[in-house]
């Protein structure tokens, strides 16, 4: 089940939230910032062990303050006008952020709209990806998983919620 909700990631208590983490995970601006702002510190020292994360890749950390039990970090990539993989490393991005979710017995999770920020994805295109990989990846796996879209703008939200009435799954 994939949904869209409005609001901030960072009041939800589900299983995991993701964020659109860099590559070095060690913080930034946007919705990383407000993520660790919300964890406490804690979550810094925590991703400093990782070893920083690909793009396209995901690693886990605990919540720490935050109501959600565990953070996913994965990196999507920057927008670069769409011919360098920048697809495949989005839809990467979100599938391997659902499989690091299973292997933790995660059964709800929420996603930001990772990259249409600073990273500069078209929001509609980077919707389209993220629904189809999510829906995708359940669709393989027969997961009951509950995942969540999380729009930060109303703009975001009717996207999003346009794309997932158009083709309902
Ligand atoms: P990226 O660098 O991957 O583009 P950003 O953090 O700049 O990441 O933006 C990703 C999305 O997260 C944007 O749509 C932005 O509006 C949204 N966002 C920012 N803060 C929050 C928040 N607290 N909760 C949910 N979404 C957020």
């Amino acid at each position: 089940m994939v949904k869209v909700i409005r609001g901030d990631i960072t009041q939800l208590k589900v299983d995991a939230i993701v964020n659109a983490a860099n590559n070095t995970l060690l913080g930034g601006g946007g919705v990383d910032g407000a993520i660790h702002r919300a964890a406490g510190p804690e979550l810094l020292q925590a991703c400093r062990t990782l070893g920083g994360c690909r793009t396209g890749d995901a690693k886990i950390t605990p919540g720490f303050a935050l109501p959600a039990t565990y953070v996913i970090h994965a990196v999507g990539p920057v927008w670069h006008g769409g011919k360098q993989e920048e697809d495949a490393l989005l839809s990467s991005a979100y599938r391997r952020s659902l499989e690091v979710a299973r292997e933790n017995g995660i059964h709800s999770i929420a996603f930001p709209s990772i990259s249409t920020g600073a990273y500069g994805f078209p929001i509609d295109r980077a919707s389209k990806i993220a629904i189809s990989t999510i829906r995708d990846y359940l669709h393989e796996c027969k997961s009951v998983m509950e995942v969540f879209l999380v729009a930060f703008s109303e703009g975001d939200f009717q996207i999003i919620k346009q794309i997932l009435e158009r083709d309902p799954a």
